[in-house]
């Protein structure tokens, strides 16, 4: 039977018994939500939108989706340093959907074992039918110090920074082309991909499927990133961003780069350093943060790892020069243009 969008709603998203972030003053079931911004304090808003087919394969898991509808907009607020508050969830459902309402409890529990666990409140939405969408608006709070926004820009980096990234690049785009060749999707390398180990595809769609946002990294990297965003797109377009944003250029360490993929540290991992390296620069979908800092700093960036029980590695420096330069253990620029690493682009 289907239900009506009333009852979806007091069904699944007015959670009777959840916690609630004391900023929300009033949540679900009013015409507004009220939110109280935090003394002090700005607030950090972002919103992503997933569409089917174009963000995820029609038939991925719900409880997944639910996750990660949540989590790339998390990563947002993390590569500002803002502490999550609430979130507003915009949902077209198809009616195939509505009537499996398997499908709306799989993802509801994607979404709020996350919220719940970054104490995040779910304080409005609207729900409608129709080709299915997801859009959900984060709110977060960043402090101020003497009138003095302490969020993380994109615009703060300088010659001689440290370029850092956190965690793990290039799993999500290697699950990405596995399962594109597992669905007949034709292209030069599709054979190869087929003959992963499944063990390999089981770590990179993890990677792929439940990216988990930085917040707690972002919040300790405060007063010590110069520079800081989330990785959605790829490394090399992303850090564009920042040396556009900065007026700088970048070198970036390729021995380092090729050994950051999660897999690639599996016994039976058969990628050649080439592949490797260009799934770290080109993939996507990552959702690390990618940051500079001065290189006094090292030891404070560290320390926030620690804190934030995230790990980072140091993959680079911003340069004066303008321009992106990728570099061999020698300090030699790799041959060729930069883009040629992009086979997978
Ligand atoms: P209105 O007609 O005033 O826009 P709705 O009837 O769409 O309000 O929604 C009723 C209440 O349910 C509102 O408080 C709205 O924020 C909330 N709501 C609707 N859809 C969702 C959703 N998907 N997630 C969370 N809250 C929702
Ligand atoms: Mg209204």
């Amino acid at each position: 039977m289907a239900l009506g969008e009333f009852e979806l709603i007091a069904r699944y998203f007015q959670r009777q018994a959840a916690p609630v972030h004391p900023a929300v003053a009033l949540g679900i079931g009013d015409d507004c939500a009220l939110l109280q911004t935090p003394p002090g304090a700005q607030l950090a808003i972002s919103s992503d939108m997933l569409v089917e087919g174009q963000h995820f394969f029609p038939d991925v898991d719900p409880e997944a989706l639910g996750h990660k509808a949540l989590a790339v907009n998390l990563s947002d607020l993390a590569a500002c340093g803002a502490q999550p508050l609430a979130f507003t969830l915009a949902l077209a459902l198809p009616d195939s959907n509505v009537t499996r309402e398997a499908w709306i409890k799989a993802f509801t529990h994607g979404l709020f074992a996350l919220a719940d666990a970054q104490g995040c409140t779910l304080m409005g939405g609207d729900t409608t039918r129709g080709p299915l969408n997801i859009c959900i608006t984060v709110f977060g709070a960043v402090p101020t110090a003497q009138g003095r926004s302490q969020a993380l820009l994109r615009s703060g980096a300088k010659a001689g920074d440290d370029i850092w990234v956190s965690g793990t690049l290039g799993d999500a785009r290697l699950a990405l082309l596995v399962l594109k060749a597992q669905r007949g999707e034709r292209s030069p390398s599709a054979q190869r991909w087929l003959q992963l180990p499944p063990e390999v595809l089981k770590l990179a769609r993890a990677r792929l499927e439940r990216p988990s946002p930085r917040v707690a990294l972002g919040l300790a990297l405060r007063g010590i990133a110069s520079a800081c965003m989330d990785l959605s797109d790829g490394l090399v377009g992303d850090l564009q961003h920042i040396l556009e944003a900065s007026g700088c250029g970048a070198r970036l360490l390729a021995p380092v780069l090729s050994e950051l993929l999660a897999t690639h540290r599996l016994n039976g991992t058969v990628l050649t350093p080439p592949e490797r390296l260009s799934l770290a620069l080109s993939g996507g979908d990552d959702y690390e943060l990618l940051f500079t800092a001065p290189s006094t700093q090292r030891a404070a960036v560290m320390a926030a790892a620690v804190s934030a029980d995230t790990p980072v590695t140091r993959i680079g420096q911003i340069e004066a020069q303008e321009g992106l330069r990728v570099v061999d253990a020698q300090g030699q620029r790799l041959a060729g243009r930069f883009a040629s690493f992009d086979h997978f682009a």
